[in-house]
């Protein structure tokens, strides 16, 4: 066998960035919408996976529009649980050994009872998707940056309540261009007291600037992209000797017109910086790509060799918030991947 053609398959990885309503399988959304009678747009059927580019807000207004319709086909308990044992089942099949799946409960709350009640199922749902499939699995609270400090701070005291109970970290999501992010500092302030893991999203949509604020203001552990600070040599400095993992995702960035082709991700600069990076696929129901994926389209778009793709799974191993076992296992799967002729 060619030293560097080892079936990505079968490379165990975290997958550190999944959106909870975008990792509906686009199967399920046309199901579900069939059997509550839902009209589903063009762009979510015959145009799928849908053209979207966010270069602009308008771009970014339809990516959300088609986010909402998804949404609102999931309807029963039954739909919730069946979204998470797909997303379990489609990471094992992808060779994910470990699953951080990102919740915004505010957007379910007024279908299934209340924020606390919609986490507490998905909760649930999590452990029995767990039980099922084998693959270990934990969920982050994400509050909306378009909606108001407060409802953050109101998460972020519902996801400390779960810490160490399935919940492991906390996040910011939408539109990086919405709200002002110094403002959910007390928001992270709760979480960190909680001894949640941070993880905004930031350097997407926007640059090192705002990358920035996510270090300072919210004292960020891990970034939602952060891809963009490969345009500031010194801010990536500060983020390699941080710490700080990046969730890097591909496909969705090229998707949304952050980045023309998937060779224009700058994933070698972070990599030659020294950066921890963690490859995810945000949200496969819009672009059309799950966890292997990621994996494949960068080893295709940079040359990478097996080695150094083992190693980005590893960081992503390492960028999680597994827990010892789980990590063992995994880094020994990796090397063992390695390891064959
Ligand atoms: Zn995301």
């Amino acid at each position: 066998m060619d030293s560097d053609s080892r079936p990505l398959r079968e490379l165990p990885k975290a997958h550190l960035h999944l959106h909870f309503t975008g990792s509906m399988r686009h199967a399920t959304l046309l199901e579900l919408a069939e059997r509550d009678g839902i009209r589903l747009p063009d762009q979510l059927v015959s145009e799928w996976p849908p053209q979207l580019s966010a270069a602009d807000e308008k771009g970014w207004f339809r990516f959300q529009r088609l986010y909402d319709v998804a949404r609102s086909v999931l309807r029963t308990e039954g739909d919730v649980r069946r979204l998470v044992l797909e997303a379990a089942e489609d990471d094992v099949a992808d060779g994910g050994g470990w699953l951080e799946i990102q919740v915004d409960p505010s957007g379910y709350a007024a279908r299934f009872g209340g924020i606390t009640a919609f986490t507490d199922l998905v909760l649930d749902a999590v452990r029995s998707a767990s039980e099922q499939t084998g693959l270990a699995m934990a969920v982050v609270i994400a509050a909306n940056r378009t909606r108001h400090p407060l409802d953050a701070r109101t998460l972020a005291r519902l996801a400390g309540q779960y810490a160490g109970r399935g919940v492991v970290g906390f996040g910011l999501s939408n539109d990086e261009r919405r709200g002002s992010t110094s403002d959910f500092a007390g928001a992270f302030r709760i979480a960190e007291r909680a001894g949640l893991r941070l993880v905004p999203h930031g350097g997407e949509l926007r640059g090192p600037e705002h990358i920035a604020t996510c270090l300072d203001a919210l004292h960020a552990q891990r970034l939602g992209h952060g891809v963009r600070s490969a345009e500031d040599p010194a801010l990536l400095d500060r983020i390699v000797s941080a710490g700080v993992a990046l969730e890097v995702c591909p496909v969705s960035n090229v998707a949304l017109g952050v980045y023309s082709d998937l060779s224009s991700v700058p994933l070698p600069t972070l990599l030659e910086a020294g950066a921890t990076v963690a490859l995810g696929a945000d949200d496969p129901l819009l672009f059309g790509s799950r966890l292997l994926g990621q994996y494949a389209a960068m080893r295709a778009a940079h040359d990478l060799a097996d080695d150094q793709l083992a190693e980005l799974a590893r960081m992503s191993v390492r960028a999680s918030s597994a827990p010892d076992d789980v990590r063992t296992r995994l880094l020994a799967g990796i090397d063992q991947w390695l390891a064959r002729p």
